[in-house]
């Protein structure tokens, strides 16, 4: 089993491309904090584990897809910190694949519900249901997004020790853009690419993230809904060109899902002058691609 060990604060790389103009981009490499439990995941679980063992707790229980990094991260996270943990996957086909296998490796439990049921995981009535099948447990939402979060992906922003205008990441769920906002001084703005198409409810789960977190919302950020290139999981042959060539010229494999999206996005911006020559930008890089590409050590 991989170790465990988080290396933070994560390195800040500024890259160097003929095509960015006047920008100056920067890349937060938060995905190098560690390997199953990493990059927002782990910003977003490591005040919330305090809070569950504050609580006495003695199992996390959590939701998924098939392929969620969130997952793994629960899992990685409760046998590093000794919790038991139970994966409350979507799919009344029991879907398994090597993600899910990571995940039960790591010692979660699976848990498959229908996708109607999924839908309404956060009723009552299905997490009463959910305690008395599973044992009482402490519920992580989706994607890990809750106040803790908000103040645990601010984390990041206090990192960075060199001034910037703009500070960028993909939008899965909004945690991490409510949490980056928030750790921004007066000036600097947010920006967050939304890899779902037409998730214009988004905006509404970042804002009450922050009146949640931070008695709230914050004005200094915006959602772009433009750069979804198909939606979820999906991609165009625009983004695998990107995709390869960004590999190519900087040796960094992109996590697909996520953050080539708002690379490609940011790209973009730069080509059509909305972000203007003497910017400074921070993309933060939210995560590893999963599975690791053959070679990659990190
Ligand atoms: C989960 C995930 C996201 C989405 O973060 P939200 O806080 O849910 O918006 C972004 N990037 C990576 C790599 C992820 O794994």
């Amino acid at each position: 089993m991989v170790s465990l060990e988080l290396a933070l604060p994560s390195p800040l790389l500024e890259l160097r491309d003929a095509r960015l103009g006047g920008v100056r981009l920067l890349l937060k490499r938060d995905d190098l904090i560690g390997q199953d439990i990493s990059g927002n995941k782990w910003r977003k679980l490591g005040l919330l584990l305090d809070d569950a063992h504050v609580s006495g707790a003695s199992a996390l229980l959590t939701f998924g897809g098939a392929y969620s990094n969130h997952l793994r991260a629960v899992a990685a996270a409760g046998h590093r910190f000794g919790f038991n943990t139970i994966g409350v996957v979507r799919g009344e086909e029991r879907p398994f694949n090597d993600s899910l296998a990571r995940a039960v490796a790591w010692g979660m439990h699976l848990h498959y519900i229908s996708r109607a049921t999924y839908r309404r995981k956060a009723d009552a009535d299905v997490l009463a249901e959910l305690r008395d099948r599973l044992g009482p447990a402490y519920i992580i939402p989706e994607g890990g997004s809750t106040p803790f979060a908000v103040a645990g992906c601010a984390e990041t922003v206090s990192e960075i020790e060199v001034p910037f205008d703009l500070i960028c990441c993909p939008v899965g769920t909004g945690g991490t853009l409510a949490g980056l906002a928030a750790g921004l001084a007066p000036g600097q703005r947010a920006r967050g690419f939304s890899v779902l198409r037409g998730a214009d409810s988004l905006d509404a789960d970042v804002a009450r993230l922050q009146v949640a977190a931070l008695g709230r919302v914050l004005d200094n950020w915006t959602i772009d809904h433009r750069f979804h290139y198909g939606g979820f999981a999906r991609t165009t042959a625009e983004l695998d060109g990107f995709a390869a060539d960004f590999a190519v010229r900087h040796g960094i494999d992109l996590d697909r899902i996520y953050v080539a999206k708002m690379l490609c996005g940011i790209y973009a911006l730069i080509a059509s002058g909305e972000i203007a020559p003497g910017t400074t930008v921070v993309a933060v890089i939210t995560g590893a691609p999963w599975p690791a590409p053959a070679g990659r050590t990190t």
